[in-house]
């Protein structure tokens, strides 16, 4: 089985493939090492020609506490040869800053969610910001009873992640609500928007979720990659690739308006002053 330095790798049988995020220490946080492996984890199973179904979990008690922005694992953008079709990473203004955020999120979500293969999140604990999209990218979301969900980038300046699919996802109402209070969702509440398919008890999840995907396996793999092809155009055909669009230019003008009030990109407080150079702020991944 390959091996990757955040994600492990695990076939549960010749079909079902565990892709398994590995950085509980940080919360699964999201840098752009583990964004890679993760990618080439999903790649691999996707051209294993006997895997049809790839599960998406994360180690330790949370999915995901979004965004690594205390610089994670250490790999630059220049380190690894771009997956999506924005370069140019260091060039000043919003040019550079919106090739980052086309190539580690909005390009890479779309992609894992055009994967042909059906994949299924197991979620438990906590979720929030940027993890609301790698379980978003799947097509069934299992959740714990403990999962809770929360996008509270809004707080800082920023119209929700960069892959916007709220209003898609929560239903407009709820999206809205825990958009402007950056609020948690809880599994229940996630559960009767429709966001989560089935809730059940921790010690069960994973077992619920094999079991699952072991029924999934038992279909043709061509009849899924195309029933799969089906659902995503309807999405698409509904709005959803354009309104993401629409979004994530509004998302990059926020970045870039903050970048020139604060200096980082954020909000940062009334009366910040401007910080030329920038600085993450450091509440981001906070998930304990
Ligand atoms: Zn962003």
């Amino acid at each position: 089985m390959p091996e990757y330095q955040t994600v492990l790798y695990e076939n549960l049988t010749p079909e079902i493939v565990r892709v398994r995020m590995n950085r509980p220490e940080a919360r699964n946080a999201q840098d752009l090492r583990l964004t890679r492996d993760l990618n080439d984890a999903f790649d691999h199973a996707n051209q294993d020609d006997l895997v049809k179904v790839i599960i998406l979990s994360g180690e330790g008690p949370h999915f995901n506490s979004g965004h690594d922005m205390r610089g994670g694992t250490g790999l630059g953008f220049n380190d690894v040869r771009p997956i999506g079709t924005w370069a140019n990473f260091d060039l000043e203004g919003a040019e550079g800053a919106m090739a980052k955020e086309e190539e580690i999120y909005l390009q890479m979500c779309r992609r894992w969610r055009n994967l042909p293969k059906p994949m299924i999140a197991e979620v438990q604990g906590k979720t929030i910001a940027g993890g609301l999209m790698l379980a978003w990218v799947c097509d069934i979301i299992i959740a714990s009873e403990d999962a809770e969900f929360r996008d509270l980038v809004v707080g800082w300046g920023i119209p929700g992640v960069e892959y916007f699919a709220h209003p898609w996802e929560f239903g407009h109402r709820l999206a809205r609500q825990m958009l402007y209070t950056g609020d948690w969702v809880s599994a229940q509440r996630a559960y009767d928007a429709g966001m989560v398919n089935e809730i059940v008890p921790r010690e069960e999840l994973s077992e619920y979720v094999e079991n699952l995907a072991r029924k999934i396996a038992e279909k043709p793999s061509f009849g899924l990659k195309i029933t799969k092809e089906a659902v995503n155009q309807t999405q698409d055909a509904q709005g959803l690739w354009t309104a993401q669009q629409a979004v994530f230019i509004m998302h990059t003008l926020a970045h870039t308006h903050w970048r020139e009030v604060s200096g980082a990109g954020i909000y940062m407080g009334d009366g910040a002053a401007p910080r030329p150079g920038g600085g993450a702020r450091k509440a981001a991944s906070a998930a304990n």
